[in-house]
């Protein structure tokens, strides 16, 4: 599709005279609203009479992951109001590019904080495939989609006996769930490898999706509001300042690199892993506080095109990705190093072998380490013994690494939720490994309290001041 970012052309020079550096600009708007409360009404006056095709919307959302992309979905399908949604890059720029895509319940506890979410979310994802098929569409042409079943695989006796106790759960949370023996599993997966004490869980209706397809079919989606005047992209357009409101506490106006976007409704705040430190920046211009704990958390993925050397016929992940066992408890070489590598195995709907995945707290830096590769790979070797024939450097020409940050927080929930003294700000951020599986029950909660309308699954445990510092 057409860029969409200049559909509304307008020129500013009258409102914001000095654009040549981006914190002039941001001291201007910033330091007006700290000082001169009144010219904040002026500025919207000069807006709407110099140029009439002002870039006012209902709501406007930061970040355009698959967070932020199926909050502006939702909106658009289930209320009349407008949508922009600004990046400073392109979608699948943050975590949403590098995710391998499960949508599991296997490795998630009934009862935890994220079950009802992650459940509401499976649900509406599964919704989302069947209505493409009933449409005559292909879920796994739009979306990526497979239904391969999940295995949660264990192998020491003690990972066994876990692993039985979570079938258990997971069946009396009303899954289907079941407990595979050493010679049930290798008649599932003959690739793998399988001793007198491995074992698994084993989940058939769990999902997958291409994180990229996806997030593709999603814009379109969104995009087919765009002619009815409900939706404007504005991407590699960073957000710079919130333009604050006099009459009611909230925000007016998000100011980006080149646009000014007005909101008359609510400002979303998902900007994944780069939440916390855009909201620290916004409020430190108004010489407030605003502390949100999400940290990056990075992650490497090793995507193997067209591999034909092992048969897997599911979803695989370590018993041990429920913990993350570090690398200095694998390897004594590594020790000090703060990365964790669980091993989790997929086929895309591409044909690619996925494997992955390590974490990581490196700040945001996200420059390829072949060092984390090599832990992958032989994490992956130490199940599938088929592959320890290849080494890393035999899939140099075959392979891709996807590299991401997950925003990652303390208490391992997202922040969902409106925030205290602005009226009309909410964050959607921090889902760490699990934004894509928790993505459609986030953005059907956002626009519930947003709406003011009872929410399918509680808020209450994801509310932003549980967090602040
Ligand atoms: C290796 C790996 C594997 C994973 N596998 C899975 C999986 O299988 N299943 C699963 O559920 N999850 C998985 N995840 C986690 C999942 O990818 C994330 O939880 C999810 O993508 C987070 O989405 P998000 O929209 O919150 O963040 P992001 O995708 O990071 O999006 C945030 C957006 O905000 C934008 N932004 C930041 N600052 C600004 C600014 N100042 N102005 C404008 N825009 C801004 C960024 O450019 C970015 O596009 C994986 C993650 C990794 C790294």
């Amino acid at each position: 599709m057409a860029t969409l970012h200049h559909i509304h052309s307008i020129n500013f020079s009258s409102v914001f005279p000095s654009h040549s550096s981006s914190s002039s600009l941001t001291k201007r708007s910033l330091s007006y609203k700290y000082k001169f409360p009144a010219t904040g009404n002026r500025m919207a006056r000069l807006y709407s009479s110099s140029d009439d095709r002002a870039k006012v919307f209902d709501v406007v959302i930061v970040g355009a992951g698959i967070i932020g992309l199926t909050v502006a979905r939702q909106f658009l399908m289930d209320s009349d109001l407008s949508v922009a949604i600004v990046d400073k890059g392109l979608p699948c720029s943050g975590a949403t590019g590098a995710g391998q895509g499960y949508l599991w319940m296997t490795h998630k506890t009934p009862g935890s904080a994220t079950w009802d979410l992650s459940m509401r979310s499976h649900q509406l994802w599964t919704m989302m495939a069947e209505n493409l098929q009933e449409q005559g569409l292909d879920p796994i042409v739009e979306l990526g989609w497979k239904k391969t079943g999940s295995l949660l695989v264990g192998r020491t006796r003690a990972e066994s006996d876990m692993l039985k106790g979570r079938v258990k759960q997971l069946s009396e949370a009303g899954l289907k769930a079941e407990f595979l023996g050493s010679s049930d599993l290798l008649k599932r997966e003959p690739d793998l490898l399988v001793d007198k004490d491995t074992a698994a869980a084993f989940l058939p209706d769990d999902c997958q999706l291409d994180a990229h397809r996806t997030v593709a079919y999603i814009e379109k989606g969104n995009r087919n509001f765009a002619s009815k005047g409900r939706y404007a992209e504005f991407y590699d357009d960073p957000v710079k300042c919130f333009i604050r409101s006099d009459c009611n506490g909230g925000v007016e106006a998000v100011q980006t690199s080149k646009n000014t976007l007005y909101s008359k409704k609510a400002v979303i705040v998902a900007a994944g892993c780069w939440t916390g430190s855009l909201m620290q920046d916004l409020f430190r211009n108004w010489g407030m506080e605003f502390h949100v704990p999400v940290r990056p958390r990075k992650g490497h993925l090793l995507a193997l095109q067209n591999f034909n050397s092992l048969q897997l016929n599911h979803g695989l992940m370590e018993a041990g990705y429920v913990d993350h066992p570090s690398i200095s408890d694998l390897e004594s070489s590594d020790h000090g190093r703060d990365l964790s590598v669980s091993m989790t195995a997929t086929i895309d709907a591409a044909g690619n072998l996925l494997v992955g995945s390590s974490r990581e707290f490196a700040g945001f830096n996200t420059d390829l380490d072949e060092s984390v590769i090599t832990h992958i790979w032989k994490r992956v070797g130490d199940y599938f013994p088929k592959l320890r024939s290849l080494s890393v450097s035999d899939l140099s020409t075959s392979r891709k690494v996807r590299i991401g940050l997950r925003p990652y927080m303390p208490d391992g929930k997202p922040v969902i939720g409106p925030v205290s003294g602005l009226s009309n700000v909410y964050l959607a951020a921090g889902h760490e490994g699990g934004g894509l599986s928790m993505a459609l029950g986030t953005a059907e909660m956002v626009v519930d309290v947003v709406l003011g309308r009872p929410g399918k699954v509680d808020s209450a445990p994801f509310a932003v001041d549980r967090v602040l510092e």
